[in-house]
């Protein structure tokens, strides 16, 4: 494993027992640091002590610079990306599996998913998506296609947490129907000049470059696309808004207007009209990502429940102790472990080389039902404690609705597992 983790952080476990905070009043409030003990982690086919160890770094990183710190960001809605990249960069978790020479740890895929994993330890859904998005959304196809130069010009600084990155594929027009965003790069001499506009872009206010989906031909839409970097400082660009939302809101989430905005061809990832295809498989690492990310948070959220349901009596007895209680919480709980069955085996596969978009939308479909699933069954739990922004229970609840819609809604992995199972209608068309 590269040192590169381990030099900034020391070695040694830093997990704590369940603890509960209780506030005055009538309310009482449980907290959990709660993960899985490395012993654990190394029984799971796809990972390794190396794993725990670069979980057991992040963890630290989190509880030390990210915990601390995410209610007042949620308040704030917004946190200080440059500054938490830039620490995150240093320590190596935006290179986990890129290659060595552009700053990354050299590690194989499972690492990210580890990676992912223990960002649901952040105790809100912004800051792991926008770590998400820099980490695993923004850069796959540039590794894989993109020119020596584009690398050292944009990847480097990302992987170093120099710069901030955004994935600019959703317009107002066009989100589940990626084929018909109407963003267009024009070719004028050496250069594009790029129109249109990019809607709902994570981090796209403070982000210093988009990895952007565009038109840069006529012809069939999944053959007419190019994904280019852009510079978020050129003139012509502009950051319209910061778009207000139900929850992540420690995430910006913008709008991005291009006018005139000229870049070389060579900012252009890998071949001409490729991008459709390189975007779907930026897609499927998106939606591992997205799915594992989730996983720990629900099972804090599990056993937080437990624990307040255990202290809070109702009808003289604990209201963990009634059998739809317990048994609920049981029956989550077993709906996550099979989520994370499917995530490492999506993995397994993947590294193998297979193709995964099945399954990997079949994951994505199960996470974002299940992280809306698992905050609703909890909530009720908690009564009007529950409704209230004091628990983290509420935020999930807000925060875990996005799964369902963002990096592709849950009736497009219905389509594709369709296309995959041969049941989607011959006459319609989806990509
Ligand atoms: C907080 C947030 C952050 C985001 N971050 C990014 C980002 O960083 N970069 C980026 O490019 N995008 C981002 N997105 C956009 C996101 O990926 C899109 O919202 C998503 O793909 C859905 O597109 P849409 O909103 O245009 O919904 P629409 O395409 O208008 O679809 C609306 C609904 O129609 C239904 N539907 C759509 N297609 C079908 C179908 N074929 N069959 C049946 N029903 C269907 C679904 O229920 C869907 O939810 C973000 C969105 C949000 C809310």
């Amino acid at each position: 494993m590269a040192t590169s983790v381990r030099a900034v952080f020391a070695r040694g476990t830093n997990f704590r027992p369940l603890k509960r905070l209780f506030t005055t009043g009538i309310y009482s409030r449980a907290t959990a640091n709660f993960r899985l003990e490395p012993y654990e982690l190394t029984h799971e086919s796809i990972f390794t002590e190396e794993h725990a160890e670069l979980r057991t770094s992040l963890n630290k990183l989190i509880e030390k610079e990210i915990n601390p710190f995410v209610d007042e960001w949620e308040n704030a809605k917004g946190f200080p990306a440059h500054e938490l990249f830039k620490k995150l960069g240093s320590a190596g978790f935006f290179g986990v599996n890129k290659p060595t020479k552009y700053g990354g740890l050299g590690l194989d895929y499972s690492f990210s998913v580890a990676m992912a994993e223990e960002l649901g330890s952040i105790k809100c859904g912004g800051v792991p998506m926008a770590i998400g998005v820099q980490a695993d959304m923004a850069t796959p196809a540039l590794i894989r296609f993109g020119s020596e130069e584009l690398k050292q010009q944009f990847l480097v600084p990302t992987i170093a947490g120099d710069y901030v990155a955004c994935l600019g594929v959703s317009e107002p027009g066009a989100g589940s129907d990626v084929a018909s965003i109407k963003t267009i790069a024009v070719k004028k001499g050496d250069d594009y000049v790029i129109n249109g506009s990019k809607l709902w872009i994570t981090s796209g206010l403070q982000a210093d470059w988009i990895c952007l989906l565009a038109n840069t031909s006529e012809g069939p839409p999944h053959k007419n696309k190019s994904l280019i970097c852009v510079p978020l400082n050129l003139p012509g660009v502009q950051r319209a808004r910061k778009i207000s939302k139900l929850g992540m809101h420690s995430s910006d989430t913008a709008e991005l207007f291009f006018e005139d905005v000229q870049v070389p061809q060579s900012y252009r990832i890998g071949q001409e009209g490729m991008g459709f295809s390189y975007q779907m498989m930026q897609f499927v690492e998106e939606r591992v990502f997205a799915g594992a990310s989730v996983l720990l948070c629900m099972e804090r959220l599990i056993n937080d429940t437990a624990t307040y349901c255990r202290e809070r009596k109702a009808f003289g007895k604990s209201i963990l102790d009634n059998q739809c209680v317990h048994f609920r919480l049981a029956e989550l709980q077993t709906e996550v472990e099979l989520l994370r069955s499917l995530i490492y085996r999506t993995t397994d596969l993947y590294m193998k080389g297979k193709d995964v978009n099945k399954l990997a939308s079949m994951l994505k479909l199960k996470a974002g039902r299940l992280a809306r699933e698992v905050p609703d069954s909890c909530l009720q739990f908690w009564g009007g404690m529950g409704f209230t922004s004091e628990v983290e229970v509420s935020r999930a609840y807000r925060d875990n609705r996005l799964l369902s819609i963002g990096g592709g809604a849950d009736e497009v992995m219905l389509s594709i597992i369709c296309k995959y199972m041969g049941t989607f209608p011959r006459d319609q068309t989806l990509f």
